[in-house]
């Protein structure tokens, strides 16, 4: 199968090679002999990469940035879109330069180009990295048909704090996890093997940039670029593992981070970019910085600029984004020996293998063929994949009576802000999106319902009562605001009108990402008191919650029937949405994050280590001396794990056989219970009972999406080794102490059924 993917990929370089693709050198010597032509200026400019700035069109026009890329002092440029206009730009960095290094173009595409799919949180919800593969290569077909080269992508920080908005971006809080679906990314974007020797990208291929290297995720108090200080063992084994996957996979850049590691910044972290990443990892490809973070050191203590500068090129950060730190200061460091050019050289050169490896000096215009738009963006193919992937996505929290799947009959209440929503519902960090194009929840259902049921729509609530808030969190995405009473009014008048109601509420795309840290995770007020007086009229009712971190939903789940996270869906979440509240599909996904019964339990997450003074897992009171709370229990809301669907699953007890002195496997035996076919996402953790450092009560280390037909049943078999069951210690190594160890299978990190191994 892996062979005739590489044989289809191949055929795909083949047919994708554009025309003008020169033969050149291979890349080692090509390089070195165009850094034998540069002058030191020449090579700074490369190791500067910005924004479009004042380019707003593709009309050529003199603007200040073109003015740069002319000096040659630009490596790089980002966040711009279409042909034409990043071809303008191209060919002035071609054409007006002494040497006509091509630019590299880059764009946060994170959950796909025009295409939308269900933002990172939710796809990792989905436990289903071959689907995740395959929205990775769909963005980068989209994203490099219209000119992009370098996606800003994946997100991989491990995320135990869901007042950190950014959780939204990245693939939760399991590092095992985390790390197969940052393989999965980097594969789709970029090819299953880095290219080799004179090798390079096809042209529907795009460079990754991990990010954010490394701990960002870990920012204390979730509050958004704040102070990291941890352990080596705790970065080891819990946050490094999606980076180190990223980059055995491939992966062709990295990004900095913006905190602290030890004290020193990310992005001048000798430690983390040179020791670890380059020497004990191996990684051969260039990192750039994060948006202006060099320019951000002085103001975190660092020193000025051009000291900054210099100690961030030292500790191996090669490109330096937005800060104007190495363009504006490297040649005066130079000068007075703080930087060697050997250090420049090498930065550069990274910055033109990368080039290389994109095809961008066979054909600086290669990713600029204008006539791929009509053909690869927003395809009814890709649109068909989103929808589809959509349901995998949705977690299904409780289903009461199994009110879900509504059934297409009666009159149907539509209400809450997010309910005729199209420039939200596809969640945060869309820079090349298209909302116009999107439908609506309202849309969809009324498509899914023509001619059989009646929909009533009301939007019911402002998003926040602060006008302010609202604001803020809608960056731009806006609702339309109203009089609270009087919208409430109206979905009190329909809701008793309807037979059931649904309930589209929660966050808006930007009230979580970049910036968006919530102190509060309830659902923003106005929207919980209308939700109160629509429980009061006592008809059944369906809550769509929108989010993109692990919210608290303690009253929710008290009292309504029926509760489906469904995130930010992407594009097609009208559509997809209405698939599955009337049965179409059976939601399947799994949290990926642990939702907490209030704040106050935060940071909440299920791979924890043990204390010595433990309280039994779902205790109903409090312990003195113990480790727990006077005014709440340790268990979260929802555990790491969980979701329902609309079929039922039994398993059976673990068994484990083949068992070495170092290995064994362990399996159960699923069967679906309902006369519904469904998926079903299987767990295994381990547990190592007595070690030299004290280990997880529990850790995710094996797991499985099956589908099932009603009533069928399969045998799961996961292989337990040395790498399962070891740990890595401060300097990185892989450790294995035999000895007893817990292995456990289940649906979630709750519901386990256990075993002891002796090794
Ligand atoms: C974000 C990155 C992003 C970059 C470029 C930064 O503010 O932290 O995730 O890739 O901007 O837009």
């Amino acid at each position: 199968m892996r062979k005739l993917f590489s044989v289809f990929l191949l055929f795909l370089m083949t047919i994708s090679a554009s025309a003008k693709e020169k033969q050149i050198k291979p890349m080692k010597e090509f390089v070195d002999e165009l850094l034998s032509k540069m002058t030191i200026e020449e090579k700074i400019g490369q190791l500067n990469l910005q924004v479009a700035g004042d380019i707003t069109t593709g009309s050529p026009q003199d603007t200040e940035v073109r003015g740069i890329i002319a000096e040659g002092n630009m490596g790089g440029i980002f966040n711009l879109k279409g042909t034409e206009l990043i071809r303008s730009l191209q060919k002035i960095a071609v054409e007006k330069t002494r040497l006509g290094i091509p630019l590299i173009v880059g764009m946060d595409v994170i959950h796909g180009y025009e295409t939308i799919f269900p933002i990172p949180i939710a796809l990792s919800c989905s436990w289903d990295t071959a689907a995740i593969r395959q929205v990775a290569r769909i963005s980068a077909v989209e994203a490099t048909a219209d000119g992009i080269n370098w996606v800003f992508s994946p997100m991989v920080d491990i995320a135990l704090d869901p007042r950190w908005g950014r959780m939204a971006e990245g693939s939760g809080e399991d590092p095992y996890l985390g790390s197969a679906i940052a393989e999965a990314y980097v594969k789709g974007y970029q090819r299953e093997k880095s290219v080799q020797g004179s090798e390079i990208y096809a042209i529907d291929e795009a460079m990754v940039s991990v990010k954010h290297f490394a701990l960002y995720g870990a920012s204390e108090a979730g509050r958004d670029y704040n102070l990291v200080d941890m352990s080596h063992i705790r970065m080891y084994n819990q946050y490094f593992p999606p980076y180190k996957a990223a980059l055995d996979a491939g992966a062709g850049s990295f990004m900095s981070a913006f905190n602290l590691i030890d004290g020193y910044h990310a992005t001048a972290c000798p430690w983390l970019l040179t020791d670890v990443l380059r020497k004990q990892w191996n990684f051969n490809g260039f990192v750039v910085t994060d948006y202006g973070a060099i320019g951000e050191m002085p103001t975190n203590g660092f020193g000025d600029l051009k000291h900054c500068s210099a100690i961030s090129l030292k500790a191996g950060t090669d490109m330096d984004m937005c800060s104007r730190g190495y363009v504006t200061t490297m040649l005066q460091s130079l000068k007075d020996g703080t930087v060697t050019e050997e250090q420049i050289n090498t930065a550069c050169r990274r910055v033109l293998e990368a080039k290389y490896k994109l095809g961008l000096f066979h054909d600086p215009y290669r990713y600029l063929n204008p006539k791929r738009r009509a053909t690869d963006i927003y395809t009814d193919a890709n649109r068909k994949i989103s929808r589809d992937i959509a349901p995998e996505t949705f977690v299904l929290l409780k289903n009461d009576n199994n009110l879900l799947p509504l059934k297409k009959e009666g009159k149907i209440a539509l209400i809450g802000p997010l309910a005729n929503d199209r420039k939200n519902i596809a969640g945060t960090w869309c820079v090349a999106y298209t909302p116009e194009r999107y439908p609506t929840i309202k849309e969809g259902m009324e498509k899914a319902l023509k001619g059989k049921a009646e929909l009533l729509y009301a939007q019911g609530s402002n998003l926040t009562r602060d006008e302010a808030l609202q604001k803020a969190a809608e960056f731009g995405k806006n609702i339309s605001r109203g009089d609270d009473e009087q919208m409430k009014t109206e979905a009190l008048r329909i809701a008793k009108e309807a037979d059931v109601i649904v309930c589209a509420m929660g966050e808006c795309a930007d009230f979580t990402g970049e910036s968006s840290s919530r102190a509060m995770l309830e659902m923003p007020d106005v929207q919980r008191e209308l939700l109160e007086e629509l429980v009061k009229i006592g008809k059944p009712i369906v809550l769509l919650n929108f989010s993109g971190r692990s919210t608290v939903m303690t009253w929710e789940q008290e009292h309504i029937p029926a509760i489906m996270n469904v995130w930010f869906a992407g594009s097609e979440a009208g559509d997809a949405i209405a698939d599955v509240l009337f049965g179409e599909k059976s939601p399947s996904g799994k949290l990926t994050t642990t939702f907490p019964q209030v704040e106050g339990q935060i940071p909440l997450y299920y791979n924890h280590i043990a204390t010595g003074r433990p309280v039994p897992e779902n205790a109903d009171k409090y312990y003195k001396y113990r480790s727990n709370y006077l005014d709440v229990r340790n268990d979260p809301l929802y555990p790491f794990g969980y979701g329902l669907s609309y079929a039922s699953f039994e398993y059976s007890d673990p068994v484990v056989s083949d068992k070495t002195d170092k290995s064994f496997k362990v399996s159960c035996t699923v069967r679906n219970t309902s006369n519904r076919d469904a998926d079903e996402i299987v767990q295994m953790y381990i547990h190592d009972i007595a070690c030299t450092v004290s280990r997880p009560v529990k850790e995710l280390k094996g797991f499985r999406r099956i589908h099932l037909k009603a009533g069928e049943s399969q045998t799961v078999t996961f292989d337990v080794t040395e790498k399962e069951l070891g740990y890595l210690d401060a300097e990185g190594n892989l450790v294995f102490e035999p000895g007893e160890f817990e292995v456990m299978t289940g649906p979630n990190s709750r519901d386990l059924k256990r075993l002891k191994v002796n090794l």
